[in-house]
């Protein structure tokens, strides 16, 4: 008897050396393989007249073959088979090469469907190897992605063959979560999906399988969330932070409250504390971070705080101490570019306790920095850490609360799916009082006034940035290069101003060296690639200039202005940018028109699609067969909303009808691991 789970060298018609191009292909069982979707369909419904069809476009003709086939034997190795078929309207020449078995079951007078492309001319049209079906039922024919060793039509085959000898088709979606939400059962969906009779019948399949794909992922990883939290280290007793709150120079933003408020509750749960924060450039990460770490404080445990760079270290180091620092929390800085008797002292004090917060970079994740009692984690701008990087330093305290902030704002329903298993708070409320950055998006023939503008700046003791999205000069590149930038410029109308530049090709080091040069003013232009992005505070710029704007995503745009306006300051971001593309300014005007990170990466998210916008992006997701984060995100929102009642329903799965969701969820974890 044949199951979904039969091994799929025991279908009839696959042997050991199929099924092992079948399992390269991910299709290892008979349910793989009816999961296994049709990139496309062949629609034989739908003929056209021969004398209508455009050249060189593909269509389906029906026409009676009215001459015998001729076969050719054009040279060694390759045969031709010829005819000529007529509907009512013209005739065309057919060339088959090398389908023998085809040709010979062609039957002279007889009227067959012709898939392919018209060539030739009006005077005798021609078709070359094109698909041929029995004229008599016209359906609609799957179309499979193929690959060598096993054609479309091969799996097609096995596709039918699978559908008829399988006796049970066990169904993942609980019977009433089909009802609720007018799904069709799952035997019905993946004949459908494959054989549709009707269009009808293929909508309602695909809705019912994206909904079961995103509603087994959405599921899965709740588990995985509530499997992660172990027994935490230290729990916070006193969670009073108002001292805190009362000791700033300016009053939190609501956001700000509530999302101190959500970590502190995480630590006093007993369980560690798993939490992301996105926050937008600005939003205020820091002071959160801070508030944490006094908490810890106050409950006699330790707090680590790693940044992505030294400066951005230094400079949460100098906010540390001015927050907390002067209510008697011991915070110290340990940075790689520190003396080896400095870093010892700080190692010393805090093996045995002396210090509450250290502030650092990855140099905190050497193996000879140990914390006494480390219960908190926090890792400002995430996307430049690793996951394992993470992991080693949680590794270092028991079951450390962690905390994760990101200034990447990636939208809502997506956020909640990429960081699966972490909480997720949203800091989406800027701080009052801070001045819009005025943004204008110009084609190059402004450079010159846009110059007089940066100079009238510099010379009023404000400083810039401008942004080229190559390092060095490529052949046959219009693009801006940082490198032939900052000659020209330094050389050119800058020559007496201080010129730096920085990028990602440049040492370490030397990067360092020119960001802290630039922080501390002594440098007042600063031509940069994208290198400049992560969080560094520099208040006293004032302009963030733009080459080749059309060349950058819009989040990172988002992220380059944000490196302006963090002062005192009016400031201003221009966008230079030649592309005379529709979409390519509808997109620049998005970053014209909206402030708020999160609006942009809505909008960035619906121009581009979910596959472009996670592109390179670790995320750390399986590959979705059929659903597509962004355009079925309605159905992502109704199979979340089933995915939480059912969690509440039977959180253990342990129900019989949740026995195959279960299997399901096991088969998403398997892939999650494989990634
Ligand atoms: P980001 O979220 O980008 O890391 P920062 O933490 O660097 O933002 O904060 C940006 C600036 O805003 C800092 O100068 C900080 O002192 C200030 N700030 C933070 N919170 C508030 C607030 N509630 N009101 C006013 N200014 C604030
Ligand atoms: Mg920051």
């Amino acid at each position: 008897m044949l199951e979904l789970t039969t091994d799929i060298q025991y279908l009839k018609g696959v042997g050991e050396k199929r099924a092992n191009l079948l399992r390269k292909k991910g299709i290892d069982s008979v349910g793989a393989l009816l999961l296994y979707f049709p990139r496309a369909y062949l629609d034989w419904r739908h003929s056209t007249l021969l004398a209508e069809c455009p050249f060189a476009e593909t269509a389906v003709v029906k026409a009676k073959i009215v001459t015998p086939v001729r076969e050719r034997a054009v040279r060694k190795g390759m045969t031709l088979y010829q005819f000529l078929a007529e509907d009512e309207s013209a005739q065309m020449m057919v060339t088959l090469y090398n389908q023998k078995f085809l040709a010979e079951k062609l039957h002279v007078g007889a009227e067959y469907l012709f898939y392919g492309k018209v060539s030739g001319d009006f005077s005798l049209r021609q078709m070359s190897s094109p698909e041929i079906a029995e004229s008599t039922a016209p359906s609609i024919q799957p179309i499979y992605p193929a690959s060598p060793g096993v054609s479309s039509k091969m799996i097609e085959k096995l596709v039918r063959s699978a559908l008829s000898l399988c006796e049970t088709f066990p169904d993942i979606l609980p019977e009433e979560i089909r009802r609720r939400n007018g799904l069709c059962d799952y035997r019905y969906a993946v004949r459908s999906i494959h054989f549709p009779a009707l269009s009808e019948a293929l909508e309602s399949a695909k809705r019912r399988l994206v909904f079961e794909e995103l509603f087994v992922l959405q599921t899965g990883l709740s588990f995985l969330k509530k499997r992660q939290r172990s027994t935490a280290g230290f729990t916070v007793q006193n969670g009073d932070w108002k001292a805190f709150s009362q000791s700033l120079p300016f009053s939190l933003t609501g956001a700000q409250q509530r999302v101190i408020h959500e970590c502190v509750q995480d630590m006093k749960s007993g369980r560690s504390m798993n939490r992301l924060v996105q926050g937008d450039v600005g939003s205020g990460k820091t002071a959160v971070a801070s508030a944490l770490c006094y908490v810890a404080a106050q409950n006699g445990f330790q707090a680590a705080f790693m940044a992505p760079t030294e400066i951005l270290a230094e400079q949460h180091f100098e906010t540390l101490q001015g927050m907390i620092g002067k209510m008697g929390v011991t915070c110290a800085l340990l940075t790689g570019s520190m003396t080896k008797k400095q870093k010892a002292q700080i190692k010393q004090d805090l093996q045995e306790g002396k210090i509450d917060v250290a502030i650092g970079t990855h140099a905190l994740l050497t193996d000879d920095v140990e914390f006494a009692r480390l219960g908190l984690v926090i890792t400002d701008e995430q996307h430049r850490f690793g996951v394992v990087q993470r992991g080693k330093l949680g590794a270092k305290g028991q079951n450390p609360h962690t905390l994760v902030m990101s200034a990447t704002p990636i939208p809502r329903t997506l956020g909640l799916i990429i960081y699966g298993d972490l909480d997720v708070s949203i800091l989406d409320e800027i701080p009052r009082g801070r001045q819009k950055i005025a943004t204008y998006c110009v084609d190059s023939s402004y450079r010159e006034r846009i110059y007089r503008f940066l100079l009238k700046q510099l010379q009023e003791g404000r400083q810039a940035y401008v942004v080229c999205p190559l390092v060095e000069e490529e052949e046959n590149s219009d693009l801006q290069s940082a490198e032939e930038y900052y000659e020209n410029l330094k050389d050119g109308p800058f020559s007496s101003y201080s010129v730096g530049l920085l990028h990602g090709k440049m040492r370490p080091k030397d990067k360092e060296t020119v960001m802290r040069r630039f922080a501390a003013g002594e440098i007042g232009l600063l031509v940069s690639t994208t290198v400049v992005e992560v969080g560094v505070d520099v208040p006293n710029a004032t302009v963030m200039l733009i080459e080749n704007a059309e060349r950058f995503g819009l989040s990172q745009l988002h992220q380059l202005r944000g490196r302006v306006g963090r002062g005192v300051y009016a400031s201003t971001c221009i966008l230079i940018s030649d592309s005379r593309s529709k979409d390519t300014l509808a997109r620049l005007r998005i970053i014209q028109n909206h402030h708020d990170g999160f609006v942009i990466a809505d909008e960035d998210l619906k121009l581009r699609g979910p596959g472009d916008f996670l592109g390179n992006r670790q995320h750390g997701l399986p590959e979705m067969k059929i659903a597509d984060l962004f355009a079925d995100r309605e159905i992502l929102h109704a199979a979340g909303l089933e995915s939480e009642r059912l969690f509440g329903e039977d959180p253990l799965l342990e129900k019989p009808e949740h026995d195959t969701l279960k299997k399901a969820i096991e088969t998403l974890y398997k892939r999650l691991n494989e990634n």
